[in-house]
């Protein structure tokens, strides 16, 4: 999950002049924790706490607190838990939680920036420098339980980050060196092929960098990421990527844009990228851009069908393994179900009240939370 980030923190002592992180502790009693920046989160009222924290998160208000860096928390945070890591800004009472333990779904956001501007983007950049983000993710990095089995890398688009991203993932490794890294890149600027090479040469043992492509047509690839070019260096960043040996997943978002070419888009990797680990073929999220052009992308996935069986027909007998992903199962025909994988994110995975007594509502991955916006015509519970 993205940052979460909410104001109100009140300090009861005195308090740090800059922002901070730390690792949220539940228990008072000193742990083995190399000098990592521990914060202590204290639920019962107390005037007597342990000095040695980096600060004190209180659930609820006490006096004559004697530490510094004590802090009641806001009404209605989502709760916190032991392993957690958050950013705390004293200057603005603000809170933010940048990993939970106990998600399926942590990613780290690098930058805001981007050299594309895809018409359906659910974050849209931004081009104020941000670099800050990565000093704050080498801090984070060495917090984070090495239990966690998946991380995100997502922005913007990492790959400006250059050598500083490069460097993330040497920290990834080193760190976390049993959790998958799942990047999200337009692939651009791998299509300097020392760029790829270097990536490659971090040896990061379970790296996957996420890639889209929208159409087997450079000029529709171009005009869904609005950016002239970059098919062109998107594609020899695939190909640079694979060559130096890091596995690479294609996506494609399925739209108003997209649907229609399908089976061409399907073929043409079968031909030209047969050696990619995965396609995912993606539904819609309709946050950011997306929600704003939604009159211009929309297209109800039962008008997509035969496309969606087509392409995923020409991909799954070549060979590729291929994933639907954000498809609820009602919208698809019974063929593709089992493509179909639960892919939204927890924190904003969502069931409507059709799928109240659906047969299918266990193997079903259900809806983004953004998804009542627009519905398709085809959601209802398949009955035993
Ligand atoms: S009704 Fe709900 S649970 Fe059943 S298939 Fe549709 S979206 Fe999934």
């Amino acid at each position: 999950m993205p940052s979460l980030s909410m104001p109100g923190l009140r300090a009861l002592s005195a308090s740090s002049a800059r922002p901070f992180i730390g690792r949220i502790r539940e228990h008072p009693a000193p742990a083995a924790c190399g000098g990592a920046p521990e914060i202590l989160l204290v639920r019962p009222p107390t005037q007597s706490l342990p000095p040695g924290f980096r600060a004190y998160l209180l659930a609820e208000p006490s006096t004559g607190v004697s530490v510094p860096d004590a802090y009641v928390l806001p009404p209605g945070l989502q709760p916190l838990a032991e392993g957690d890591v958050v950013r705390v800004e004293p200057s603005t009472g603000r809170l933010s939680v940048l990993y939970r333990r106990a998600s399926l779904s942590n990613s780290l956001l690098v930058t805001e920036r981007c050299d594309n501007y895809c018409l359906m983007c659910s974050q849209p950049p931004r081009k104020q420098d941000d670099s800050w983000l990565l000093d704050e993710l080498m801090e984070l990095i060495p917090l984070i339980s090495p239990d966690t089995r998946e991380l995100g890398i997502t922005g913007g688009e990492p790959g400006l980050l250059g050598v500083r991203l490069l460097q993330l993932v040497e920290q990834l490794k080193m760190h976390l060196p049993g959790t998958a890294i799942h990047m999200l890149s337009n692939g651009r600027s791998f299509s300097e092929e020392d760029f790829a090479r270097r990536l490659a040469r971090i040896r990061h043992p379970d790296l996957m960098v996420g890639i889209p492509l929208y159409s087997d047509l450079p000029e529709e690839h171009d005009h869904v990421v609005q950016a002239r070019g970059a098919y062109d260096e998107t594609v020899r960043g695939i190909l640079n990527l694979k060559r130096s040996g890091v596995r690479v997943e294609l996506r494609v978002v399925i739209h108003a844009f997209t649907h229609e070419r399908l089976p061409e888009l399907a073929r043409f990797i079968a031909r030209n990228l047969l050696f990619v680990d995965h396609v995912a073929l993606m539904g819609l999220e309709l946050m950011g851009f997306a929600k704003t052009n939604l009159p211009r992308l929309w297209v109800d996935p039962l008008d997509y069908q035969e496309p969606l069986r087509e392409a995923v027909r020409v991909m799954n007998r070549a060979g590729l393994s291929t994933s639907l992903y954000n498809h609820p199962l009602c919208v698809l025909p019974a063929d593709l179900h089992a493509f179909a994988r639960k892919s939204i994110s927890d924190w904003k995975n969502v069931y409507f009240p059709e799928c109240e007594g659906c047969s299918l509502r266990e193997a079903c991955g259900g809806f983004f939370a953004s998804s009542a916006l627009k519905r398709s015509r085809g959601i209802a519970p398949v009955l035993p």
